[in-house]
């Protein structure tokens, strides 16, 4: 709800509040005196029984229309309005309505007065009276059952009414707090009735004799709803459990974890550490509900600030207002937030990161809820250490051991989206041979032979940097794949990698001699170059005709040169 519309609300509330009770004690006015003490206990039994409402959906769903239900019979409007306008501030207290929500009193007393006005002149319409006539033939079943009809269906309408127009949401007139408010009024009329019966019959003991179950059974309910609540939260949360478990790497899990918990809990920053070194952790997520993407670079010590602290305890805390940690405030806590949640992340018994979120509300969240993220911390735990895991076999499963470049496998599959993913794109293929890589072996031994070829590998790469996938082909061979190059700038490219492997000789350690001088090694390649489209249709076409200037076009040629598939068929066609 906009600022326009909290002062409207408080507008409408201080005209139609006093001159509505005005009216009423005008019209109806009560007989206060006499009744003091009874009237008194049927405010206790009201306001305690507002005490256990049920919260639907958007709305809190309570029991106290049963008890105004029978004051209104016996003691008539003005009465009435008196007992659920207190019980109103009961029901707000208990709902601890925050500072930016105070606006929720004033709406809730014009709202239940309008609907107490509402309903008690359909009452008086169709004849319905008060005290020990309200039911005295069958006749007056007509204005009880609609009085008890209109109180519901104009607090529906209500309720609808401001999420409408105040809070611009989308409604549903049958939703489940309609529900709600028809099962549970199956229940509450006639217990209401019965406390008006026995009250008429045998004065204000009826408030214990009926008032006590109904406590009860308004708490019971509570209960029931909690714990289909906390039941609705446990499935959600084992529902974001296998999600987490799915093949994802580690930005993945953090994404959807802080993407996940952000819907689930009432959360206005969540924060979430990685241990790095026994002293020292790391922010390596941030989420912010106003929609600041900054990223804050958090370094925390051990028992500093609020995630520090729940490091070095081993344990989950739970905050309800900031005066609860503000002993733990440091430069990097929002300055908004109230309640806070901080739960250690373990993996075998040892602490690795902590979570903590943060809500601007003051109690945001329930015991229960703090539970949820103490299970949660456990499923990203293991999470991470999966995606860790996950990612760790992928890059093996890519790459070459030896030279740490991308392997055949990983080659071909990009080769083939390359082709795939879009078809007007060209696409050029380097491939290389070391020259004479053999008599390297023979003279330095094969594990010279194996460190050469890392260096060759990090000089490849250095040429070609992002511009393409270096991989290692086979034994002493190599492919580059260069995405969008054309013919000519793939040719440039194998020219400048011949040079930066011809020019500068590689040093290797003569092992086979055990001779601890370093000893440099001058060796060429032999380079072949083909391009999709002008050379091939397909990916085997490609890496076939490569080869082939390799072969006949560079190492046929006398070795340590570059050659195009392009050039050997125009000579081929001229021959
Ligand atoms: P050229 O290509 O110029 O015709 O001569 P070459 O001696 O390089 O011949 P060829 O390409 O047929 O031989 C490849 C040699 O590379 C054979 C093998 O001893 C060596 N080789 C292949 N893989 C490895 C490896 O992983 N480590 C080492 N040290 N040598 C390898
Ligand atoms: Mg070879
Ligand atoms: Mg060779």
């Amino acid at each position: 709800m906009g600022r326009k519309e909290k002062i409207a609300v408080w507008l409408v509330w201080l005209i139609v509040w006093p001159a509505g009770l005005f009216g009423v004690f005008q019209f109806f006015p009560p007989d206060l005196i006499d009744n003091q003490m009874d009237i008194l206990a049927f405010v206790i039994l009201a306001s305690i029984v507002a005490l256990f409402p049920l919260q639907i959906g958007d709305n809190p769903v309570f029991f106290t229309h049963g008890i105004t239900f029978a004051v209104f019979l016996y003691f008539g409007l003005a009465v009435e309005i008196i007992v659920s306008q207190v019980a109103l501030i009961f029901l707000l207290l208990k709902l601890r309505v925050s500072r930016s929500n105070v606006h929720r009193f004033p709406l809730n007393f014009v709202m239940f007065l309008v609907i107490s006005i509402s309903s008690a002149l359909i009452y008086h319409m169709l004849g319905g009276q008060h005290g020990r006539e309200a039911v005295s033939s069958v006749s007056n079943a007509v204005p009880i059952v609609a009085y008890a009809f209109f109180q519901l269906f104009f607090n529906q309408l209500t309720i609808k009414f401001i999420a409408k127009f105040l809070y611009k949401r989308h409604v549903k007139m049958f939703d489940i707090g309609l529900l709600w408010d028809l099962t549970s009024g199956l229940l509450v009329f006639p217990v209401g009735f019965l406390l008006y019966m026995m009250y008429a019959e045998f004065g204000v003991s009826a408030v214990f004799y009926v008032g006590i179950p109904f406590i009860l059974i308004s708490g019971m309910l509570m209960l029931y709803h909690k714990s289909s609540i906390v039941n609705q939260y446990l499935k959600r949360t084992s529902r974001i459990g296998h999600e987490l478990t799915g093949n994802l790497g580690v930005k993945d899990v953090l994404d959807l974890f802080v993407d996940r918990l952000s819907q689930l809990l009432p959360v206005d920053y969540i924060y979430i550490f990685d241990v790095e070194s026994d002293r020292e952790m790391n922010l390596i997520r941030y989420f912010d509900r106003s929609g600041v993407t900054y990223f804050p670079s958090i370094k925390l010590h051990i028992g500093e600030s609020i995630s520090g602290h729940t490091w070095e305890e081993g344990n989950s805390f739970k905050y309800n207002k900031k005066s609860d940690w503000d002993h733990l405030r440091n430069r990097y806590t929002p300055k908004e937030a109230e309640s806070a949640l901080s739960v250690p992340i373990e993996r075998k018994g040892e602490i690795v990161g902590v979570i903590t979120i943060y809500s601007n509300q003051k109690y945001a969240f329930l015991q229960f809820q703090f539970m949820i993220l103490n299970i949660l911390g456990s499923y990203l735990a293991v999470a991470i250490d999966n995606a860790r895991h996950y990612e760790k076999t992928k890059l093996e499963s890519e790459r070459c051991a030896l030279t740490g470049l991308y392997n055949f496998r990983y080659f071909q599959d990009q080769l083939h989206e390359a082709f795939f993913s879009d078809k007007d794109q060209s696409i050029a293929l380097i491939l290389l041979d070391i020259d004479h890589f053999k008599s390297i072996n023979d003279t330095y031994g094969h594990e010279s032979g194996n460190e050469i070829l890392c260096q060759f590998a990090e000089r490849l790469e250095d040429v070609v940097g992002n511009a393409g996938v270096v991989a290692r082909y086979g034994g002493e061979e190599f492919a580059i794949l260069l995405p969008r190059y054309k013919d000519y700038e793939a040719y440039q490219v194998a020219e400048d990698i011949r040079r930066s492997i011809a020019e500068q000789p590689f040093s290797t350690y003569q092992y086979i001699l055990s001779d601890d001088e370093p000893k440099e090694v001058s060796i060429t390649a032999s380079i072949g170059v083909a391009t999709y489209p002008v050379d091939c249709e397909e990916p085997l076409e490609l890496i076939r005709h490569a080869d082939r200037a390799m072969y006949v076009g560079a190492k046929q040629k006398g070795r340590n040169r570059v050659a195009c598939y392009e050039e050997l068929k125009t000579a081929a066609e001229s021959l």
